[in-house]
């Protein structure tokens, strides 16, 4: 018989840790299934040399509990991989979640039983369980893109994906390896592989912005200001655009209204500064192509500084708008392209044409390689949900539901669906934030609602159709408004052949939060409960 729960969570990174410490604080039953064999989800799977937060670790890190905040020791400005994981695995037991969690098990399957109003869930080890409330807490970029490239199965060197990256060290030393993919995750790891290893092919299909990352050490000082006024430093960063830096003052002029000189030095402040929070640096850069040109001029002014020669600037240089593709952080990155032991070949108009043996073939060319590691990032958003059959009301799939492209309320239910909530799912401002205050958020939302239903004797919730169209159709229309849509991202789904180009997070953050709280405060408009 299947083990009976009130909650089942599916993943055990920051959202699925949080949701079992939510609900087990409800009282109510919970078990979280992770296919890893660790806690940390994102940060247990991408192991790849030089990966590390792009939001300030202080910040990328829960609020929920103070004397967690005061007592963790973040290193550096932005944390490493390593050290992000030993913070998740330090949560997991500091709130002794470790009993209520499965790992290395898949769930492929579960479909809701219309007679009994129980979720039936099925794992990949044979066993089954029944809950009440499925929390997908499968994560936004945990499902790889690995591209299908003819002849990929005749190469006789190591293969690396960045998003799976194996657990024992992988050594680069005297080897030559080709990196495909210049999105966040090659970026990070290109100068540290090409430290390592005898020569560097990068194949590149677009080009990145990034800014310096201007990581370090903290200083003791500056951290223990922020302590000493933590829950404020959150409270403000709930309320700023991205999720962080609410401390920044808020832009609040256009770039097309300044002089040339004030445009340069606002741009310079923040290139000094380094940091995401250079595209705050005017309130127009994402909705107006003109303001958005004069940063892309910017970017690409600075890629021609650093880079020796003019070619491979020019082929570094995106002509595409910043920000459309999610900005990087530069350690090194335009640099290494100055080694002689380095590469550059652009795929962007003649793609790779296969994979022999012994490499890479480009316009017929062989490039001769050891080791390919992937950069090529994920199916993201709907990739992991897709990924499982997931039945709900009159046999209908998840998968048949988002055929054209995913349909939410609010990026938290899907009609059809009763009683299963998606942490940060496509429709909320999700990946345009920093994650851990929407996951926070979502897991603190979902918490109320199964709190609420608790105390009013309620059984099931549930997205109507109605208000989900509304739902949809606005965050359609907010996104028009702006520059997103306007490059091939995976926001859009391009990055995935055949994927529906819908752009699926919501921007505005702030907003977004003041208007679940005004729809948990009215009694769930637009949910029905049973
Ligand atoms: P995840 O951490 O992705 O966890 C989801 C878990 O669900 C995974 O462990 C997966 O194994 C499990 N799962 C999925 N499907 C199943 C299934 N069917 N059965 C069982 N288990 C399943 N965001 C930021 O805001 N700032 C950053 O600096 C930042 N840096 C990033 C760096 C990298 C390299 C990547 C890839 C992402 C980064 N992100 C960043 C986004 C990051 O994914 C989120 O910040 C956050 O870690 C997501 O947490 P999560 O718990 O929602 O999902
Ligand atoms: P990504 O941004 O999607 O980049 C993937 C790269 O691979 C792109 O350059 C893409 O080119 C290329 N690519 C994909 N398929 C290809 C193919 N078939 N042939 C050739 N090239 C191909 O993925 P990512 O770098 O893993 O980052 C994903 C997201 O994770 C980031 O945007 C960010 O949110 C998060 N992340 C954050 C950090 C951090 O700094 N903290 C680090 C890594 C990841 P196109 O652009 O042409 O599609």
């Amino acid at each position: 018989m299947a083990a009976e729960l009130d909650v089942l969570v599916v993943g055990a990174g920051f959202a699925g840790l949080y949701m079992v410490h939510r609900a087990r604080g409800l009282g109510l039953s919970v078990e979280a299934v992770d296919a890893a064999d660790g806690v940390g989800g994102t940060w247990w799977w991408n192991r790849y040399p030089g990966a590390r937060c792009d939001v300030p670790s202080l910040e990328y890190s829960y609020g929920f509990d103070d004397d967690l905040q005061q007592e963790w020791e973040w290193t550096e400005r932005y944390a490493t991989q390593p050290e992000i994981l030993s913070y998740l695995e330090h949560v997991a037991d500091r709130f002794d979640l470790r009993s209520h969690l499965t790992l290395g098990t898949r769930i492929d399957r579960l479909s809701f039983d219309e007679d009994e109003l129980r979720w039936r869930i099925h794992l990949d080890d044979g066993s089954a369980r029944s809950a009440r409330f499925v929390v997908m807490a499968t994560g936004c970029l945990s499902a790889a893109n690995m591209p299908d490239i003819a002849g990929a199965d005749d190469f006789v060197g190591r293969t690396f994906h960045t998003g799976r990256w194996p657990h024992d060290p992988v050594d680069f030393a005297g080897r030559r390896v080709a990196v495909i993919g210049t999105g966040s995750s090659g970026v990070q790891s290109i100068p540290i592989i090409a430290e390592q290893a005898a020569h560097l092919t990068v194949f590149q299909r677009t080009p990145a912005y990034a800014v310096p990352a201007h990581n370090g050490p903290l200083h003791p000082a500056d951290v223990a200001e922020i302590k000493a006024d933590y829950r404020n430093w959150r409270a403000v960063a709930r309320d700023s655009r991205p999720g962080y830096g609410g401390h920044v003052p808020r832009p609040e002029l256009s770039a097309l209204s300044v002089s040339d000189e004030e445009r340069t030095a606002a741009y310079d402040t923040r290139w000094e500064h380094g940091g995401l929070l250079f595209l705050g640096a005017f309130n127009d850069l994402l909705l107006n192509t003109e303001a958005n040109d004069t940063a892309a001029d910017y970017l690409r002014a600075r890629i021609a500084e650093v880079v020796d020669d003019p070619a491979t600037a020019e082929m570094l240089s995106p002509d595409t708008i910043v920000g459309c593709k999610r900005l990087c952080l530069d350690s090194g990155y335009f640099a290494t392209y100055n080694r002689d032991d380095v590469d550059l070949v652009d795929i962007s108009a003649s793609p790779i044409d296969r994979i022999e043996a012994g490499g890479i073939v480009v316009d017929g060319r062989l490039h001769e390689v050891d080791d390919i590691v992937f950069a090529t990032g994920f199916d993201a958003m709907t990739g992991a949900l897709d990924r499982i059959h997931i039945e709900g009301r009159d046999g209908r799939t998840l998968r048949d539901a988002w055929a054209a492209g995913p349909t939410t309320l609010l990026g938290l239910q899907v009609a059809g669906f009763p009683n299963l909530f998606t942490v940060t799912g496509p429709g909320s401002p999700s990946v345009l934030t920093n994650m851990v205050s929407s996951i926070e958020h979502h897991v603190d939302w979902i918490s109320d609602v199964l709190a609420s239903m608790t105390t009013q004797g309620r059984t099931t919730v549930e997205a109507t159709e109605a208000a989900q169209q509304e739902w949809v159709a606005w965050v359609n229309a907010v996104a028009d408004l702006t520059l997103f849509p306007s490059c091939n991202s995976w926001y859009l789904g391009a990055n995935v052949p055949g994927k529906p180009r819908v752009f699926m997070p919501l921007p505005g953050f702030p907003d977004y939060v003041a208007h679940c709280t005004t729809v948990a405060e009215s009694d769930y408009p637009g949910f029905t409960f049973g």
